[in-house]
């Protein structure tokens, strides 16, 4: 477990993570609470895979970079459950359009695999888990959803991987269309991040 306030305005934090969207939304949560994050690129950590759930994947990837570099580390791992098929792509969200991480190609899967099914429903969720660690190897998971639903075709280049055919519920834009920091306002990461800052983020400013 990790102590409230292990996290304060001033902290280092390394980002595990070598998606730039993650890495790009972390950073802008992270701003209004002053904690100044390195990207895992620039600090060398390694990413180690591959456990069987979310939770233990980003937990391993954020002792490794906080091991690795002697500071507090972060690590994200996320991906789009769709129910008609079963929660997939979930945990194989990366590679769901090939080894080269084509998003295109994994769109047109989750597409094709939802009109294999008749196409008429298509509730969806993005999930992330963020594990925080320490040097010391403590560590905390947290998990966060957002619900909403497939679009076919994809529309917007606003945001990363699976966001032009995700509607959030209650909008009709896709995440790759949407204004960022309204995309953060309603993600699976902001609902993480959240229970994460309550818990370990010490406000003495
Ligand atoms: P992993 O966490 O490295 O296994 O990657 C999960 C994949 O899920 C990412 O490469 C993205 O394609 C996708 N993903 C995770 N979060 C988001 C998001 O906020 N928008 C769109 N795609 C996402």
């Amino acid at each position: 477990m990790l102590k409230p306030g292990v996290l304060h305005r001033g902290s280092k934090l390394v980002i595990a993570s070598h998606n730039e969207g993650k890495v790009r939304e972390l950073g802008e949560l992270f701003a209004p609470y002053g904690i100044d994050c390195v990207s895992a690129g620039s600090s060398d950590c390694p990413s180690p895979r591959r456990p069987a759930t979310r939770r233990g994947q980003c937990a391993l990837e954020a002792r490794a970079a906080a091991a690795g570099s002697g500071l507090m580390a972060l690590a994200d791992d996320s991906g789009i459950e769709v129910e008609a098929l079963g929660g997939a792509p979930g945990i194989h969200s990366a590679r769901w359009g090939g080894e080269e991480r084509d998003f295109g190609k994994a769109m047109q899967r989750v597409h094709d695999e939802l009109e294999a099914t008749g196409g008429a429903y298509t509730r969806a969720n993005f999930i992330c888990a963020l594990a925080l660690a320490a040097p010391n190897a403590e560590n905390a998971t947290f998990t966060g959803r957002v619900f909403g639903s497939i679009h076919w075709p994809p529309r917007g280049d606003r945001g990363f991987g699976y966001d032009p055919i995700f509607v959030p519920d209650g909008h009709t834009e896709t995440f790759g269309e949407m204004d960022p920091g309204l995309k953060n306002a309603l993600s699976h990461r902001l609902r993480a991040f959240e229970q994460m800052i309550e818990a370990v983020y010490a406000n003495d400013a």
